[in-house]
C-alpha cells in the first residue's frame, strides 16, 4: 500500500472514530432512525469524509443491512446496531457498535459478548496470523458467555472502493490456515442467544452497482450516471437518491434493478428472530497493527 493510501485509511478511521463518539451522544430511545441516519451521515461529510455505505441501523433480530428509507417510520429502540463506513478517496474505515436502549438494560451481556470477542481478536492479530486462530478466539469468547456467533456473517478485507474484498474472516473455528497479509481488515463479531445464522429477510433499500448497462427511462439514466461517478462500486440507498432526484427515484431504481445493473441488498435477519449484537473495528496491518477506527 502506498503512502497516500495509508494516509487516507488513517484519516477515514479518525473521522469514523469521531463520528462514533458523536453517535453515542446523539442516539436516544424513540428517536426516528431517519433523523439519526441523516445527522450521522452529515457529520461524516462535515468532518471531510464521505459515507462508504448508508448508515446501517439494524434493530433487535435484524443483524445487518437496514438503513431508513426516505419515508421510514422506525424509531430507535431495543438492541440497535450502528454500523458506519467512512471513505477518503476510496479508502474505507468500517466500524460498528451496539446500543442497549431498553430501560432494564437487558442486552448488556449480549453486547459485552461481541465487544469482548472483538477485543480478544484484536489482541492476537498480527501479520501471518491464520483465519483459524482469529475464528477460534471469537467463537470461544462468545460461547463462554452462553451465546453463539453468527456463522454466516464475517469480517472481511477492505479494498479500494470495495467494502468486501479479498479475504473473509469467519467468526468461528474454521481450520483455515490462510494467513493475514498486509492490508486493511474489518473484524466484526456478531453474537446472539439464537441459532447463529441469518437469512435474507426482504429488500433493504441499499444497493450497489452490479454491472454496466443501459436503460431507457430518463431518470434512471441520470441516476445511473450519478452512481457511476459518485458511488462507483460502493453501496448507496434510495434515501440519498430521492433527496437528489425526487419522487421518480423509486421507480427508476426498480428499472435499474430489473435490468441487472443494480444489486439490491436484503435485510439480514437472525433465523430464530433472536436479538443480535455487533462490534466492529478496522485495522491496518503493515509491519504493525493499527486500529484506525478508535480515537
Ligand atoms: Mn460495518
Ligand atoms: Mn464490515
Amino acid at each position: 500500500m502506498d503512502e497516500k493510501r495509508l494516509k487516507n485509511y488513517k484519516r477515514a478511521g479518525q473521522i469514523a472514530a469521531e463520528v462514533k463518539e458523536y453517535a453515542r451522544q446523539l442516539i436516544k430511545p424513540n428517536m426516528p432512525l431517519l433523523e439519526i441516519a441523516e445527522k450521522i451521515e452529515d457529520k461524516i461529510l462535515k468532518l471531510g469524509g464521505k459515507p462508504a455505505f448508508p448508515l446501517n441501523l439494524a434493530k433487535d433480530g435484524i443483524a445487518a443491512h437496514y438503513t431508513p428509507s426516505s419515508n421510514d417510520n422506525e424509531i430507535a429502540a431495543g438492541l440497535l446496531k450502528v454500523d458506519m463506513g467512512v471513505h477518503i478517496d476510496g479508502s474505507i474505515a468500517d466500524t460498528a457498535f451496539s446500543l442497549d436502549l431498553t430501560e432494564e438494560e437487558k442486552y448488556k451481556e449480549l453486547i459485552r459478548a461481541s465487544e469482548d470477542a472483538l477485543e480478544n481478536a484484536l489482541k492476537i492479530i498480527k501479520k501471518s496470523i491464520t483465519l483459524s486462530e482469529i475464528g477460534s478466539v471469537i467463537q470461544e469468547t462468545i460461547t463462554k458467555k452462553g451465546f453463539s456467533p453468527i456463522r454466516n456473517l464475517s469480517g472481511h478485507e477492505l479494498g479500494h472502493f470495495l467494502v468486501h474484498a479479498g479475504l473473509i474472516i469467519p467468526s468461528y473455528e474454521n481450520n483455515n490456515l490462510t494467513k493475514l497479509q498486509e492490508g486493511a481488515y474489518a473484524i466484526e463479531p456478531f453474537a446472539t442467544p439464537g441459532l447463529g445464522l441469518v437469512y435474507d429477510g426482504g429488500k433493504s433499500s441499499i444497493y450497489r452497482l452490479e454491472k454496466q448497462g443501459s436503460v431507457r427511462d430518463a431518470t434512471a439514466r441520470k441516476i445511473y450516471q450519478y452512481i457511476l461517478e459518485e458511488y462507483r462500486t460502493l453501496p448507496f440507498c434510495e434515501r440519498w437518491l430521492t433527496k437528489k432526484f425526487g419522487s421518480r427515484t423509486k421507480i427508476a431504481l426498480l428499472f435499474l434493478e430489473n435490468s441487472g445493473i443494480l444489486h439490491h441488498y436484503s435485510k439480514l435477519v437472525e433465523k430464530s428472530n433472536s436479538p443480535v449484537s455487533q462490534a466492529e473495528d478496522t485495522i491496518l496491518l503493515t509491519d504493525k497493527v493499527e486500529i484506525i477506527t478508535r480515537l
